[in-house]
């Protein structure tokens, strides 16, 4: 039997964000609807739209429908042009401010039982992506720290934390090739220092590197948390990084992490200690002046640190698999990471060829004076 409007509206409905739209949003919705008898596939669309203008801080969709089109194409071609429009021109968090985030979250912290170590190729690794072969070792499932494009987001539940009881033990039981040499990393699926020696974690991964002396053990971090390095004798192998990103990116889409100068300052004293330190860029987010705003941390880090204490730069932009996006539209905040023009690449969204070339060559020229010593 043929469904009319309203019958397929109440079942196609449910495959959409509607549920995630505010009680107003959902009775203007309604309304246009039916007023315009707009397919499944608009009326997606037209949901997602609403609610990326909400999440961007720019008009509300109620404000910018107009109060009437000659036609339902013409309804929908007019919000979806809006929405091109804002994500084509340069992004600036002029309109953000310190209500833009309230953390929502209550973290509660869970101990199980693993069946085994999580310890793996990087996820990220393909035939399509160039690998640096590091492996990466799951010491804590889930992270406090509340980065808006952050893909941990996707699997885990963000409020529950969750340490294996038995971590130590089965690194100490791991049996790896002594012919080998491993670069293994902890910031995969958590911060690696952000919960200090929570249950443990840290003596295990120091006893860990202490017997595996061809495994380069790396934390990688947000956070200022370095006060267990400082406390204990750090073994060699291990090198701490810090993943940096502009004042404006820090404040505006890394929610809860360590500011900029706390980053480099905890590098600097960790370095003092005769830590190797390293340095990620990634992601790279473009914005307003966003190349001048780059180049003042690369310049920061030439002038605070001489290039032997460092031990890598890396550099990396944003990606996003759909659950990603799907979980980011379901959250009530504001963020402007989804408001770039995307293209695909190997199945995933991200910055197209040139704007890849300009931020990378930029970051590249930019550490010219390291180029001989750092990786
Ligand atoms: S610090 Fe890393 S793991 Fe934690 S929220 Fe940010 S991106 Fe995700």
């Amino acid at each position: 039997m043929k469904q009319n409007y309203e019958e397929k509206f109440i079942t196609n409905i449910e495959n959409t964000n509607y549920a995630s739209l505010s009680t107003g949003h959902q009775v203007f919705f309604k309304t246009i609807a039916f007023q315009y008898q707009f397919s499944f596939q608009e009326l997606k669309q037209l949901i997602d739209f609403t609610i990326d203008f909400k999440m961007w801080n720019e008009k509300d969709i109620v404000e910018i429908f107009k109060n009437e089109y000659a036609n339902r194409k013409m309804a929908f071609n007019h919000i979806r042009d809006v929405w091109n429009e804002l994500k084509s021109k340069p992004n600036t968090y002029d309109t953000f401010d310190k209500s833009s985030y309230s953390d929502k979250r209550k973290i509660t912290f869970e101990k199980i039982e693993k069946e085994t170590l999580s310890l793996g190729a990087c996820p990220v690794a393909s035939p399509n992506t160039r690998c640096c072969n590091l492996m990466t070792l799951d010491s804590v499932e889930s992270c406090g720290f509340d980065c808006s494009y952050c893909s941990i987001q996707s699997f885990y539940n963000q409020n529950k934390v969750a340490f294996d009881v038995n971590f130590a033990q089965k690194l100490k039981n791991l049996k790896l090739d002594p012919n080998e040499t491993y670069h293994i990393g902890t910031g995969q699926s958590s911060d690696s220092l952000m919960w200090g020696n929570k249950e443990g974690i840290l003596d295990a991964l120091f006893d860990f590197a202490r017997s595996n002396p061809n495994v380069i053990l790396e934390f990688k971090t947000k956070s200022n948390n370095i006060s267990y390095f400082l406390e204990n004798e750090v073994p060699s192998n291990i090198i701490c990084t810090w993943s940096l990103n502009t004042p404006v990116i820090i404040e505006n889409e890394e929610h809860l992490t360590a500011k900029l100068h706390q980053r480099i300052g905890a590098a600097r004293k960790l370095a003092d200690k005769g830590v190797l330190v390293g340095f990620h860029f990634h992601p790279i987010v473009q914005y307003e002046n966003y190349l001048e705003d780059y180049k003042e941390v690369y310049e920061t880090l030439i002038n605070t640190f001489d290039s032997k204490e460092v031990v890598l730069v890396s550099m990396g932009t944003l990606t996003f698999i759909k659950p990603v996006i799907q979980k980011l539209r379901s959250r009530d905040f504001k963020s402007k990471i989804l408001q770039m023009s995307f293209v695909d690449a190997n199945g995933k969204a991200s910055y197209d060829l040139k704007a890849k070339k300009e931020m990378f060559k930029s970051a590249y020229d930019s550490f010219k004076a390291w180029h001989k010593d750092v990786y």
